[in-house]
């Protein structure tokens, strides 16, 4: 299995979203580049030429960044090897106007 493999294809990266405290808000509003029926990316192969707000997830980001969801599987795979160095943040939905619904 490739490390492209392990993404579950949530689409949950590609939200909108902001940590805070023990919170991860996670917006309706999505990237542009996103297509909300596929939960793909329209430009998957040039998506860092094209989207400077858009990073990779590498195994050293699986292990430190608190945005990805606990429910992201890069996230449990770091847990899985031991590496996650982050506590699971609650997931809570906002909708469009930014406050939690
Ligand atoms: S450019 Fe990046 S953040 Fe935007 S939809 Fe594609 S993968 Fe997601
Ligand atoms: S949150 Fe994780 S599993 Fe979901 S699409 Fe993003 S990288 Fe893949």
């Amino acid at each position: 299995m490739s490390w492209e493999d392990i993404c579950s294809r949530c689409g949950f990266c590609c939200h909108e979203k902001v940590v805070m405290g023990d919170f991860l808000i996670i917006s309706e509003r999505c990237c542009e580049f996103f297509d909300e029926e596929s939960r793909l990316c329209k430009v998957y192969d040039k998506r860092f030429k094209v989207c400077s707000r858009c990073r990779k997830v590498t195994p050293l980001r699986a292990s430190l960044v608190s945005y990805l969801p606990p429910t992201c599987s890069y996230v449990m795979w770091a847990k899985r090897h031991h590496i996650r160095l982050r506590r699971d943040k609650e997931m809570v939905f906002s909708d469009e106007s930014g406050f939690p619904g």
